[in-house]
C-alpha cells in the first residue's frame, strides 16, 4: 500500500513515499521544495519526481495521501479532510495562522488534483484525545470553554512515536502494542504492571514536551494554540494574558502587530538578539554574547520547568526521551537539561551524550541511573502514513 505523506509550509512542500505492507515498512522515496509559490506546480513536481523515479508506474499506485494538519474546531484524530473538515480548520486559522492555511488549501489542491485519491489528515492533537480534563482546561468561563478556548495539545505524531518506541527500547511491547493501537480502539488496550513513565522532549524549530503514562498522554506543554508552551524558533511560548492588553494599551500597538511579532519576533529570536536556529545561538554563546545564552538558558529553564511537572504527576519517570532537530543534534542543552538531578534519579553519563551520533538512537544515562535517558530520533511522517493505513483497512 503506497501512501504519499506531504508536509506543507507556507512556501515549501516536502514528502516522503511510503509502501506499507504486513509487517514490512519501506520508505521509497523523500524530496521536497523550498520558496514554493504555487502549491498546484508543488504537487505536479512531486508526482513527476515520484513516476521518473520509478517508485510508482502510475498516480493510480498511490493508496492514499497523508496529512499532519494541526487544528480544527470540534474534530481531531484521523479523518478523511472533506469540506467539513477543511472549513473546521479555518474556523480557527487565527490559532494556527502558519500551519492551517497551507494544509486546508493543499488538501483541497490534492482533491482537485488526484480526485479518487483519498486524502487523511492526522490531527497534531489526536494524542492528547485521552488527557485528563483538570490538565487540559483553562481556569475561564464555560462559554470560553464552549468556544474552544482550553488545552489542545500539539505535536501529536512526534509524541506518540515517541510513546511506542521509547515502549520498545524499554522492553515494553504491551505498551507499544496500546499506543499502536490507540487511533483504532482507544486506550482499550490492557498493559501489564508497573506502570511506564515517560517524558517525551521534542525540542526544534518548535518545542513541547509531554508526559506519557503507560502509552497515553497526560498532557503537552503546547496550550490551545502553536504558539504557547516552551519558547519556540520565533514563535513567544507560554505568555501572561494580560501582557497582551498591557501592551496594546500602553504603547499603542495595533493587535495584528502584536500577534505578529508573537509569531515572528519572539522565542529564541526575541531573546537571543535575532537568532533563531540553535546552532547560530551557540556561536553567539561562544563569542561570549549575552543574548545568546540568555536564549539557551530559558529554554533549558522551560524544558526542566515541564519535565518537573510531569514526572512529578506520574509520581516519577522511567525515562526521559530527547527527539527533534535541537535535543537529537545538540549534547550540550541536554546535558544543560539533565544537570543537578542526581537526586531524581536522572544521571547522563556526560561520554555517552557527547558521543550519541545524529540521526541514531543512543542510551544517554549512566548505568547507574534509576531513570534512562535515551535520544530517539522521531519520524512524524512514518506514524502518519501507519495512521492512514489504518484509516483505510478500516
Ligand atoms: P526541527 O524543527 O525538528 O526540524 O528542528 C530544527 C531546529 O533544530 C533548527 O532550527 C535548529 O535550531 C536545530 N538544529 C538543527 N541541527 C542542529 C545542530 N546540528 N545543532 C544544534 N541545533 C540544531
Amino acid at each position: 500500500m503506497k501512501i504519499l505523506v506531504a508536509n506543507l509550509g507556507s512556501t515549501s512542500f516536502k514528502y516522503r513515499l511510503y509502501d506499507l505492507s504486513g509487517d514490512s515498512e519501506r520508505m521509497l522515496a523523500r524530496g521536497g521544495f523550498e520558496r514554493v509559490a504555487d502549491h498546484a506546480a508543488a504537487i505536479e513536481s512531486c508526482l513527476a519526481e515520484l513516476q521518473t523515479g520509478g517508485s510508482i508506474a502510475s498516480e493510480r499506485d498511490l493508496a492514499a495521501i497523508g496529512l499532519k494538519p494541526i487544528i480544527a474546531r470540534g474534530i481531531t484524530g484521523c479523518v478523511r479532510m472533506d469540506e467539513p473538515v477543511l472549513q473546521a480548520m479555518e474556523a480557527y486559522n487565527g490559532l494556527a495562522p502558519a500551519h492551517n492555511p497551507p494544509y486546508v488549501n493543499g488538501a483541497r489542491l490534492f482533491a482537485r488534483r488526484l480526485p479518487s485519491i483519498p486524502v487523511i489528515g492526522l490531527f497534531e492533537t489526536a494524542f492528547y484525545q485521552w488527557a485528563p480534563e483538570a490538565a487540559m482546561r483553562y481556569a475561564v468561563p464555560e462559554s470560553w470553554h464552549r468556544q474552544g478556548v482550553r488545552r489542545w495539545g500539539f505535536h501529536g505524531a512526534s509524541h506518540k512515536y515517541i510513546a511506542e518506541r521509547s515502549a520498545q527500547l524499554l522492553g515494553r511491547p504491551d505498551v507499544a502494542d496500546r499506543v499502536r493501537r490507540l487511533y483504532v480502539d482507544g486506550p482499550a488496550t490492557p498493559v501489564q504492571a508497573p506502570e511506564l513513565r515517560v517524558v517525551s522532549c521534542h525540542l526544534g524549530g518548535s518545542s513541547s514536551v509531554t508526559g506519557i503514562r503507560d502509552g497515553l498522554a497526560i498532557g503537552n506543554s503546547l496550550g490551545m494554540s502553536p504558539q504557547s508552551g516552551l519558547p519556540h524558533n520565533n514563535r513567544v511560548g507560554d505568555l501572561d494574558s494580560f501582557a497582551l492588553p498591557f501592551l496594546m494599551r500602553t504603547t499603542g500597538m495595533s493587535l495584528d502587530e502584536a500577534e505578529r511579532q508573537m509569531c515572528k519576533e519572539g522565542g529564541l529570536k526575541g531573546l537571543s538578539g535575532g537568532m533563531n536556529d540553535l546552532r547560530d545561538i551557540l556561536a553567539g554563546i561562544a563569542r561570549g554574547e549575552a543574548g545568546p545564552r540568555l536564549a539557551f538558558d530559558v529554554l533549558v529553564h522551560q524544558t526542566r520547568h515541564w519535565i518537573g511537572a510531569y514526572a512529578f504527576e506520574l509520581d516519577g519517570l522511567d525515562a526521559l526521551v530527547f527527539t527533534a532537530g535541537i535535543a537529537e543534534n545538540n549534547p550540550e542543552i541536554r546535558e544543560a537539561i539533565c544537570a543537578r538531578l542526581d537526586r531524581m534519579g536522572i544521571r547522563i553519563d556526560p561520554a555517552a551524550n557527547r558521543q550519541a551520533a545524529r540521526g541514531r538512537e543512543a542510551v544517554l544515562s549512566a548505568p547507574d541511573s534509576p531513570v534512562r535517558i535515551l535520544v530517539v530520533p522521531t519520524n512524524e511522517e512514518l506514524v502518519i502514513a501507519r495512521e492512514v493505513k489504518r484509516f483505510l483497512e478500516r
